[in-house]
């Protein structure tokens, strides 16, 4: 199994800590005192300094003294202090301490200790080995705080990638967290109110949480209150899949009108702006059906490239990532399908609607796809659609997530001696029914798309006979086939989970899934990453293959000191 450090340590485990009212002791009035004073108070906490009379107190804390939003005993630190100065409810023990006076002053290992007998979270400024936390480099806007650690191996570092974060975050990301927060607080009242989602905020409040594994499971048509339950689905959506560009300039209008949409059974009526088709059309309308490729920005085509910079109006599928869609050009008029199981043929039709209205304009109409636009992707029928009203499309195609995903995952799909062939195939069936499992082929890589929201149904029926089936002539895939679950492949967040089909559930419930996702199986995944003796499974997180593909703009920079 993974160790979550690649040999680095344990990893911190990182909290955001409610101090509020809370008593921080700091040991000091230097300069040092004087920041942690500062966070203290930012956190709501009530910091107490202990520094002689005698001591020079630096200027800002002097000024929280005398403001009365801090206190100062004037004495040398008593170890009665810690079990004095605190809380009433809490027994007079205080909640923190921060010692300020450096790691080589004795009475600096003095207080750590007797805080750890306490259990109080202590901190001793420049003595990593005496302190029970450390303070992260912190970036904050409105309710989004961002903290950084670099395990006490470069404080200069920290604070640079803390700026270079905060540089790529857009403008009003904290507001726009504080409005879809309100939204989604109004939608689980809503909700609750009419007796539908008691569980839909389970957990959610937890940022660590993320998204659950039953994230994209189908829904069918006739599941009525999940059905009701999707303008939260829709907005959880939004969330994951929406550019941060788009999410920040979102309005509380955008939002009334979404909802409002919602709000009944029927879907939102087509976005057709009154265009009848007879009016006033002068040029013919076109529309590119292209294919986005897997995720990564580079893997489009030149000509989906060029598809994107002229187009009048790109009608995105909601799985075209975020950095692809970065690439549209600020005047263009940018749709993202509202597709959610259980809303997908609404919103197919919507956009095949949408995407009418604008070749009966005269504009130019990119629908954009992910991967490849006839893999999974409903390109034909929409290529049919747009036929017989006239409109042939031009197809691009794209690099799929079948072939790629295996690829960025260090899978050969065919391999010399192991594997003469390649099948691609789906894990849900129509309206989510199960499909027909494929008959073990000991030279074949199978790719599974759509495959992993229900995961543990799909390696059965793989490696068993489910009881309908009477013949039992298929050829079963022996629980030793390797296979591997390849995630986000392309992006820098990609994920490959490597195992056999024996434990490659267990190994997946331990990840959690991170989507979209595919499952490969076969010999062909130990081609490359043969596991060592005894090892279940092995996760590993990231890729950045891509990087550094692109020529330096920047000239070199070279220190010169100064004589
Ligand atoms: N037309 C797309 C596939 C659409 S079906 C293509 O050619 O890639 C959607 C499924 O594609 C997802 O459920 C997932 O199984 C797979 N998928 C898409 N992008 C992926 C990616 N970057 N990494 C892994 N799987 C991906």
């Amino acid at each position: 199994m993974k160790d979550a450090s690649n040999g680095f340590g344990p990893a911190p485990l990182m909290t955001a800590w409610n101090a509020e009212s809370q008593i921080h002791l700091i040991v000091g009035a230097n300069p040092v005192a004087a920041a942690r004073c500062a966070k203290s108070l930012e956190a709501g906490a009530k910091p107490i300094i202990i520094a002689p009379e005698t001591a020079d107190v630096h200027f800002t804390l002097s000024e929280h003294i005398s403001s009365g939003s801090a206190q100062w005993v004037r004495r040398e630190f008593q170890d009665n202090d810690l079990t004095t100065l605190g809380r009433e409810e809490v027994d007079r023990v205080v909640d923190t301490v921060f010692v300020t006076l450096g790691g080589s002053e004795p009475l600096s290992a003095h207080i750590s200790k007797l805080c750890r007998r306490l259990r109080i979270p202590v901190n001793v400024t420049d003595a990593p080995e005496l302190c029970s936390f450390t303070l992260l480099s912190t970036y904050s806007d409105g309710p989004l705080h961002i903290g950084i650690t670099t395990s006490g191996r470069g404080c200069k570092l920290a604070s640079r990638l803390r700026r270079e974060i905060a540089a790529f975050l857009p403008a009003n990301l904290g507001l726009a967290i504080d409005r879809l927060g309100s939204v989604r607080r109004r939608l689980w009242e809503e909700d609750n109110d009419a007796g539908l989602g008691e569980s839909n905020m389970d957990g959610e409040d937890d940022d660590a949480s993320g998204q659950r594994h039953t994230f994209n499971t189908l829904v069918t048509e006739n599941d009525a209150s999940a059905a009701k339950t999707r303008r939260m689905r829709w907005l959880s959506q939004i969330c994951e899949y929406w550019p941060l560009r788009k999410l920040v300039s979102i309005t509380d209008e955008d939002i009334d009108a979404i909802l409002k949409a919602y709000s009944s059974n029927k879907e939102a009526e087509p976005e057709t702006n009154g265009v009848n088709g007879v009016n006033g059309v002068s040029k013919k309308g076109k529309i590119i059906l292209a294919g986005s490729g897997p995720g990564h920005p580079d893997m489009l085509t030149r000509a989906t490239y060029n598809a994107i910079q002229t187009a009048d109006i790109i009608l995105a599928d909601k799985l075209v990532p975020a950095p692809v869609l970065e690439l549209i050009p600020r005047r263009t008029e940018v749709h993202i399908a509202r597709k959610f199981p259980g809303n997908a043929d609404q919103a197919q039709e919507e956009f095949l609607q949408m995407g009418l209205a604008a070749l009966r304009k005269g504009q130019s109409v990119l629908r954009l796809k992910q991967g490849d636009p006839y893999l999974y992707g409903r390109g034909a029928e929409e290529f049919e659609f747009f036929r017989d009203e006239g409109y042939t499309p031009v197809v691009l195609p794209g690099i799929t997530s079948a072939m790629s995903a295996s690829l960025f995952a260090d899978i050969p799909a065919t391999h010399r001696g192991v594997s003469d062939q390649v099948l691609v195939c789906t894990g849900t069936g129509r309206k989510g029914a199960a499909p027909v499992p494929p008959a073990y082929v000991p030279t074949q890589t199978v790719v599974f798309l759509m495959a992993l929201h229900r995961l543990s149904a799909l390696i059965e029926s793989l490696t068993t006979y489910s009881a309908e089936d009477s013949t039992r002539t298929r050829t079963l895939w022996p629980k030793e086939t390797p296979c591997a679950i390849v995630e986000r492949a392309s992006c820098p967040d990609q994920r490959v989970v490597r195992s056999t089909l024996e434990h490659i559930c267990l190994a997946f419930e331990e990840a959690g899934s991170r989507p979209p996702g595919l499952l490969v199986v076969g010999a062909s995944c130990h081609v490359l990453h043969r596991p060592a003796q005894g090892q279940k499974w092995v996760i590993e997180e990231g890729f950045h293959g891509l990087d550094g593909l692109h020529r330096e703009l920047d000239a070199p920079i070279s220190l010169i000191e100064e004589k």
